[in-house]
């Protein structure tokens, strides 16, 4: 079974930290010219269409899509028969004629952009909605019957206090839902935020700070009854990410859409990033990947996931004896980095924050 991927790239605003593939459009033109050009993406890969099982709309901001521009997106997709298709939903741009939209077209899980309660904080990132919208969002998404519903988290923001991370913690509680996605901030290049700090006008939060408050994620959210099952994500009653499931076990997914990625038959794939190129050719490149390479990503995207990777499975498939192969993992396991768990390679608690120290030793 294949993911499709579908990238969205408008946005009404840009946010201070984001470095994705987006554009504030100048008019209806323009994203109805773009929604040609991927519906016709999309249907270049109508023979994969029967074994894709799980659809992710992301962006970008796809709820700020017009009603009529939504129709469009889905109708191009409507044929294909997933058991998960998630849309991303920034809470401004969210209203109830758009969830009815979703319910007709069968999308049955919500990611909502959420990224804090606070208004000083939203401002800061430049955010544009509010605490109540968030909670109409939630509350009408399940009053339409869309349950299966994440938020999306970041802590480690300059100027946010433990405090503030509590209450959003104790928002999260409040909002009754299954599926927490928390990311640390990250100064990105060509960002408004990186362009502050070249200036001597941000100042990123310590790493000790930031260590302290994804302490305090985990805590809370697993007191709550979240299970922490990949580095930032955490579900309750195994409502985990289908889709991103798929990336973290090297299986095959389709990419559609400005500058989105792919990878299918063992080839990675990447669209163009710029719009005009885009209209023209969809995709920028492909490249084959090589034994090397899949197992490298295997690693590495692998140990992402708590439960970690089987080793008999891996060294088999890959024809390898995995300390052989990588003696220096032996050095991150004395470090207390990562451990062998019955037979599973996982990163331990300390690993989860130090992740990039042991995911060196495979590439
Ligand atoms: S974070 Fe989301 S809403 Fe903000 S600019 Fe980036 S894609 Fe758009």
């Amino acid at each position: 079974m294949k993911g499709l991927y579908i990238h969205i790239p408008f946005c009404e605003y840009i946010c201070h930290y984001c470095d994705f593939v987006k554009q504030v459009p100048k008019n209806d033109d323009v994203v109805d010219k773009y929604l040609e050009s991927l519906s016709k993406e999309i249907a270049t890969y109508k023979e994969h269409f029967e074994t894709i099982n799980t659809i992710y709309i992301g962006g970008g901001t796809p709820s700020m899509l017009k009603p009529y521009q939504l129709e469009v997106l889905f109708t191009a997709i409507k044929e294909i028969k997933a058991s998960e298709i998630t849309i991303e939903v920034n809470p401004e741009s969210y209203s109830m004629d758009k969830g009815l939209i979703f319910k007709k077209y069968g999308i049955n899980r919500v990611s909502l952009g959420v990224q804090s309660f606070s208004d000083e904080i939203l401002k800061f990132v430049n955010r544009k909605h509010t605490k109540d919208m968030i909670y109409y969002s939630v509350n009408n998404l399940k009053m339409l019957g869309i349950t299966n519903i994440s938020i999306d988290l970041i802590y480690a923001i300059p100027g946010q206090t433990i405090e503030m991370l509590c209450n959003d913690l104790e928002n999260v509680k409040k909002l009754n839902i299954d599926h927490v996605s928390c990311y640390s901030l990250i100064l990105e290049d060509k960002t408004y935020f990186y362009h502050q700090f070249l200036k001597g006008e941000f100042q990123p939060v310590d790493n000790d700070i930031e260590g302290e408050m994804f302490d305090i994620v985990i805590k809370e959210l697993e007191e709550m009854g979240f299970e922490h099952y990949e580095i930032s994500n955490f579900a309750k009653n195994k409502k985990y990410s289908e889709h991103n499931k798929l990336y973290w076990t090297l299986s095959d997914y389709i990419g559609v859409g400005l500058g989105a990625h792919g990878f299918v038959d063992n080839y990675r794939t990447y669209n163009n990033k710029s719009l005009n190129k885009y209209h023209d050719k969809w995709q920028a490149v492909s490249v084959k990947q090589t034994k090397e390479d899949n197992l490298a990503d295997e690693l590495i995207f692998g140990l992402r996931l708590m439960e970690g990777i089987d080793i008999k499975k891996l060294e088999t498939k890959y024809s390898i004896v995995l300390l052989d192969k990588y003696p220096e993992l032996k050095e991150k396991i004395k470090l207390g980095l990562v451990k062998v768990n019955n037979g599973f390679l996982q990163l331990t608690r300390q690993g989860i924050n130090f992740g990039n120290q042991v995911f060196e030793v495979f590439v």
